[in-house]
């Protein structure tokens, strides 16, 4: 059985690994991934070819998620806030010269959203929305069991939906996203300010305070979930879709938020969409990047041209 391969590239380190035909994981690896674009693309040539070592049936496709802004048409990434060494880097002649097989590349969230919908918790889902809440927000959706990339590659963009017009700003020169009002930043933000505390915290720091009864904690939290909330009944009332997913850092405090953004959310919508949907916890974590691009580059090799 042949098997393929799936890289999925961080701010901090490239996930990799090889799934069979059936979706089953073989192998999985991670390295830290360098800031500099020459040795970037070393990596993936050394990675590649330890993969090829590992096991003796032929990886017959590969497929590779970035961060960032992803140029369908182009095929390179022309803004990554988070690994700027990517922008305006053509992406796809370096990686040919070092992976002879058919390789596929997209924008990290999509493919982590289609690893979702082929392997973790929205299998036999045609519609679902995935979101990765950590410190940025990260999003995919599938339609029809495809990845939405609107016409140039760039749809699906959840985390700078306008959920408070009059917010802080984002680095996407909007307001107000979902982003900027209920990612990991404006939970330490908000905590700070309600409390006065000037402490290095991470939004687990202040999870862990609300769960012992600290209400500057909980009240950043209920105002993330307020805010999460308006973004779900967005997705509710666009897509109707049959799932959505929510994974990442902040999901490890899932009894926080969960709760109520729904209820917020419920609130937003047309009842009938929100009663098709399911909100809940995405399955894979962080392994759902590199098992997306596995995958999709195996859908991607059987499909017609
Ligand atoms: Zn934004």
């Amino acid at each position: 059985m042949p098997l393929f391969a799936g890289f999925d590239l961080g701010g901090t380190g490239l996930k990799y690994g090889l799934l069979d035909r059936r979706g089953s994981l073989v192998f999985k690896g991670e390295a830290p991934s360098p800031p500099a674009i020459n040795e970037l693309i070393a990596l993936f040539g050394q990675t590649w070819e330890s993969l090829k070592k590992r096991d003796r049936r032929e990886i017959r496709a590969a497929g590779f998620g970035f961060p960032g802004i992803f140029d369908l048409r182009q095929q390179k990434i022309l803004q990554s806030p988070n690994y700027p060494t990517l922008d305006g880097f053509p992406l796809r002649p370096a990686l040919a010269g070092l992976i002879e097989a058919p390789f596929w590349i997209d924008n990290d969230a999509n493919l982590a959203a289609y690893g979702e919908f082929r392997c973790g918790a929205g299998k036999g889902v045609r519609n679902l929305v995935l979101l990765t809440l950590g410190t940025g927000i990260g999003s995919g959706i599938i339609i029809d069991g495809e990845i939405v990339h609107g016409t140039c590659g760039f749809a699906a963009e959840m985390g700078h939906l306008i959920v408070n017009a009059e917010g802080e700003r984002c680095a996407c020169g909007s307001r107000g996203c979902l982003e900027t009002e209920a990612s990991a930043g404006p939970i330490i933000r908000n905590y700070r300010r309600l409390s006065g505390s000037k402490e290095k915290l991470t939004a687990e720091d202040v999870a862990a305070r609300a769960k012992k009864g600290d209400r500057a904690a909980r009240r950043s939290y209920d105002r993330a979930a307020f805010y999460l909330g308006i973004g779900l009944g967005c997705a509710v009332n666009l897509l109707n879709p049959q799932k959505i997913l929510l994974g990442g850092g902040i999901m490890n405090s899932s009894g926080l938020l969960l709760p109520g953004a729904i209820q917020e959310a419920r609130r937003r919508c047309y009842r009938a969409s929100l009663a098709c949907c399911s909100i809940e916890k995405a399955g894979l974590g962080n392994d759902a990047g590199f098992i997306g691009a596995a995958c999709w580059a195996r859908d991607r090799l059987a499909a017609p041209a």
